[in-house]
């Protein structure tokens, strides 16, 4: 298995893609063919642990890694120290054959965690093997999960930094704080006078600038990214599609081999493409449903097969998920179109000029063979946190009831019943002043205190406020630089002393 550049001009191995983040094309890095996980041995993984079963779904996708190396990064990621749940991604029983899959237990309370605890050390065995000696910096741009996530991650990890850009105005109180709060001797935080695309965007072309890259090599300093186009970020959120199936056949809910949907609440299309490739694998899944926030580039994208990002952006209650050029996407598209570099490039230039790109109907009813998608703006959200609270005392964050209510769409339309996991992707504590109005049917207040409001969550739900939160009032803020989108460059050039 080697790594192909979506864009047609570069390839490398799976170490070395993980070292560069994004190829110099600008593509993404996706593998040669999908190794396949057969029967038998998924079978022989029931029973397992996490850990056990990651290392043998990652086995197959870090070619160059050995087998021990992929044990002792996973041992060191999913520690009991960092993960308080022993099953890391526990699974739970909603109702009538839908589950929620939590991903919620690690250091930073999202999903990202699964990731990017793990990728620090796929990083520092790719330098070594490819006789790295640079400092490998990280560059982040964030949505509000991803960076605390990488922060903590890559904190202290020698041979590395961190640098992460945030929107201003564009995250939650607490994943604002998480961030500016942050030790280490390595970490950076920027905020940017912007919202999350024209970060990302900044990121991604700094990335891809020969000028940049020189600049940062004459001080030594390799750059590289841990976004989701990162195929190190990609690859264990693979492993949670695998553990939460075989949870489900443990328990009896399923037959061995029989079908069930995920329901993934998506942004930059990182962790439902993990689903989309777990399936390609071998996985039984029946559908993938995309589920988005106010901002459904991807819906409509999926219902018409236009991409369509010249749309108002929306702030709404999931932050996470206010994205409209969702990255990951252009990896589906490789696949679509036979693995088709030119009419990628072709599409995805388009996008970048005009704003707009049109995959075909063709092309458009394959894809609805394995996708369904849908959205729910704020309301429908609030209500969806509110109506699973009172029929299942279950507590949802934002993101997860955009799920959650997409599924319940989704079944009401197509009678498909098939047993369907939801990916919780935050814990409603990294929310709680917008889940607690949702509970009290009322608009938010700008002044809601999100501390005083976790307090009246947890007499409400019985569900303790996280330590992460309770800490978060007493740290001292360490960073507090700020600069416009055009000067991002200039400021990571000061933060790192370039
Ligand atoms: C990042 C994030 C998402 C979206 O994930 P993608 O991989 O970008 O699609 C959803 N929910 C939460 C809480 C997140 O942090």
């Amino acid at each position: 298995m080697s790594m192909y550049s979506t864009r047609g001009h570069a390839c490398g191995t799976v170490s070395q893609s993980i070292l560069w983040g994004l190829s110099y094309d600008g593509g993404l890095y996706v593998p040669s063919i999908y190794p396949q996980m057969s029967m038998e041995r998924l079978a022989s993984l029931c029973g397992e642990s996490y850990q056990k079963i990651a290392s043998r779904v990652l086995r197959d996708l870090l070619e160059d890694y050995s087998i021990s190396e992929i044990e002792a990064c996973v041992e060191n990621a999913y520690t009991s120290e960092n993960w308080e749940n022993k099953d890391i991604v526990p699974l739970t029983e909603l109702s009538g054959a839908v589950y929620v899959a939590e991903l919620f237990h690690g250091p930073t309370l999202a999903f990202k965690d699964i990731a990017l605890s793990i990728l620090p050390y796929f990083i520092r065995l790719a330098a070594d093997k490819n006789n790295e000696k640079r400092e490998i910096s990280i560059m982040v741009a964030t949505s509000g999960d991803t960076g605390k996530a990488a922060l903590e991650g890559f904190k202290n990890v020698a041979g590395t930094s961190c640098t992460v850009f945030y929107p201003l105005h564009g995250v939650s109180k607490v994943q604002q704080l998480q961030m500016i709060t942050t030790d280490g001797n390595n970490t950076h935080v920027i905020g940017v006078n912007g919202n999350f695309d024209d970060t990302q965007t900044a990121v991604k072309k700094m990335l891809s600038s020969n000028d940049f890259r020189e600049r940062m090599n004459a001080s030594g300093k390799l750059p590289s990214s841990a976004n989701s186009i990162n195929f190190g970020r990609l690859i264990p959120q693979i492993v949670y599609y695998f553990t939460s199936y075989i949870n489900l056949v443990k328990n009896g809910k399923i037959r061995f081999g029989q079908e069930v949907n995920f329901v993934v609440p998506t942004g930059n299309f990182g962790d439902i493409l993990a689903g989309y490739y777990a399936k390609n694998m071998g996985l039984p899944i029946r559908r993938l449903i995309c589920a988005s926030n106010r901002n459904n580039v991807l819906t409509d994208f999926f219902n018409n097969g236009t991409y369509y990002a010249n749309r108002c952006f929306y702030q709404t209650m999931s932050p996470s998920m206010d994205i409209l050029i969702s990255s990951n996407l252009e990896r589906l598209l490789f696949d679509l179109t036979n693995r088709d570099a030119s009419l990628v490039s072709l599409w995805m230039n388009q996008l970048k000029e005009s704003g707009s790109f049109c995959i075909g109907t063709e092309r458009l009813s394959q894809m609805n063979k394995i996708f369904s998608a849908g959205y729910a703006d704020d309301m429908m959200t609030a209500e969806e946190i509110k109506t699973v609270f009172e029929r299942t005392r279950y507590l949802m964050d934002p993101h997860t009831a955009v799920a959650s209510r997409v599924l319940r769409d989704y079944r009401l339309q197509t009678n498909d019943h098939t047993p369907s996991i939801i990916l919780a992707t935050a814990s409603p504590y990294k929310f709680a002043p917008d889940v607690l109005a949702s509970l009290e049917n009322r608009p938010r207040n700008a002044s809601d205190d999100f501390f005083a409001c976790s307090e009246k969550l947890e007499k409400m739900s019985g569900m303790p406020v996280p330590r992460q939160i309770r800490n978060l009032v007493d740290l001292p803020v360490r960073h507090q630089r700020v600069c416009e989108v055009d000067d991002m460059q200039k400021a990571i050039f000061s933060e790192l002393g370039i």
